[in-house]
């Protein structure tokens, strides 16, 4: 590796912010997401190495190396940054501390203010605000009674969510009446962490854009993605998306909007709600690749994880334009056995991408179906027609 290494520096120093192939790319993190943005980086040219505490990750299979340790083991951070001329991360997870060092140490073109706004709820609906961005209404919940009062002001329902670690609806409570306020005050009371109320958003549809913006200030945003989730687990993305051309125009400028004043560099992954009325409420954000973006893959000229790794490197971006209609649905741990079964007939539209898990627990996410067709509803009826999922939520 030392020699290989050697033989990259020449390269990474052509000019400070442009990482050229063969550099090697350090991905903290070794998940799905890591090991597709190894995938396109390895057609690129670069070099890999991943850094995670579990042996056989999915990057591990696509990387050059793995660094087997804890996201916040200062020792892991430090072994990847003297090993790689640019790093990555494909979750955000990642301490102050790893962070700092690695800002110090290595090159970090992401830098950790937004992935620092990300990482908290309420700092993250103050950044979207600022921005100019809407969200809904929401208040901090520091004790029992602040809960009573929020849920005075909201009214029925409103859910409570960590500030910090939730994800796939993990870290949520609904309260739908007034016999749930216990239960959410206990959890308020547990004092383990931090909480907020939401009121109750009434959307007409989930949409999320993904935004890319490079060192060198270029910006470009995926088209739209109508999301449907079964559980509070990403189950489809529709693309493009059944709604109005103005409102995705809208959601497009906003998604710009908040990249430039964010001073994104990488990839901004933006969920949003859309309401009756046509407006948009930004609900979450990432600064990496998402699963609602995996349609890029097959379904636009340049993929999402092309992208990210073209904005962290500040390769000029790729073309973001939709070739096809394309829905994504998710192989979770229940519906890989039933897809290996149909692999061998299945349509050549369909495109599967499996993460090579091993275990295919419930709910676990194992990979994904890019079906692609004329229309978007030829492409939810071929994947209705696999008898594999629950397509009852999936009309317009
Ligand atoms: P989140 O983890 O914040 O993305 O929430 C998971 C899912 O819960 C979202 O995709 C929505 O379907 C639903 N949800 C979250 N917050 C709200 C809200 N304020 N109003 C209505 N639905 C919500």
């Amino acid at each position: 590796m030392t020699n290989q290494l050697n033989q990259t520096e020449a390269y990474s120093k052509i000019d400070i912010s442009t990482i050229l192939p063969p550099s090697t790319i350090g991905i903290l993190g070794g998940g799905q997401l890591g090991r597709m943005m190894a995938l396109k980086a390895r057609e690129l040219g670069y070099r890999i190495i991943t850094l995670d505490p579990t042996e056989d990750c999915p990057c591990s299979h696509v990387a050059d190396a793995q660094i087997l340790a804890e996201y916040n083991d200062l020792e892991g951070a430090k072994q990847l940054a003297q090993q790689v001329d640019v790093i990555t991360y494909e979750f955000e997870n990642i301490g102050a501390n790893i962070a700092a060092h690695l800002e110090a140490e290595s090159f970090l073109p992401q830098g950790y203010d937004l992935l620092y706004k990300t990482q908290n709820r309420l700092r993250e609906k103050r950044a979207i605000e600022e921005a100019g961005g809407k969200v809904a209404p929401y208040l901090p919940i520091l004790s029992p009674d602040d809960l009573v009062q929020g849920v005075k002001q909201f009214g029925y329902p409103a859910v409570l969510k960590t500030t910090e670690g939730g994800y796939d609806g993990k870290g949520q409570l609904v309260l739908r009446q007034e016999e749930d306020l216990k239960e959410g005050q206990a959890l308020v009371q547990s004092g383990n962490t931090e909480w907020i109320l939401e009121k109750w958003v009434p959307f007409a549809k989930e949409i999320s854009v993904i935004v890319a913006r490079n060192a060198g200030g270029e910006v470009k945003a995926f088209p739209v993605s109508e999301n449907i989730h079964q559980d509070n687990i990403l189950h489809l993305s529709i693309v493009p998306a059944r709604i109005d051309l103005d409102v995705e125009q809208k959601a497009n400028q906003l998604a710009i909007q908040l990249a430039q004043s964010f001073h994104l560099v990488g990839l901004l992954a933006i969920e949003m709600f859309l309401l009756e009325d046509g407006q948009i409420y930004v609900n979450e954000m990432a600064p990496r690749p998402h699963n609602s973006g995996h349609y890029t893959q097959q379904g636009c000229r340049t993929s999402q994880f092309e992208q990210h790794i073209r904005a962290v490197c500040n390769l000029p971006l790729g073309d973001v334009e939709l070739l096809q209609p394309t829905v994504m649905v998710n192989i979770l741990g229940q519906h890989l056995e039933p897809v290996l079964q149909q692999m061998s007939q299945l349509d050549p539209t369909c495109k599967v991408h499996l993460y090579g898990k091993k275990e295919a627990q419930k709910n676990r996410k194992m990979g994904h179906l890019n079906v692609m067709a004329e229309s978007v509803e030829e492409a939810l009826k071929k994947i209705d027609a696999l008898h594999i999922w629950n397509m009852e939520d999936t009309k317009s």
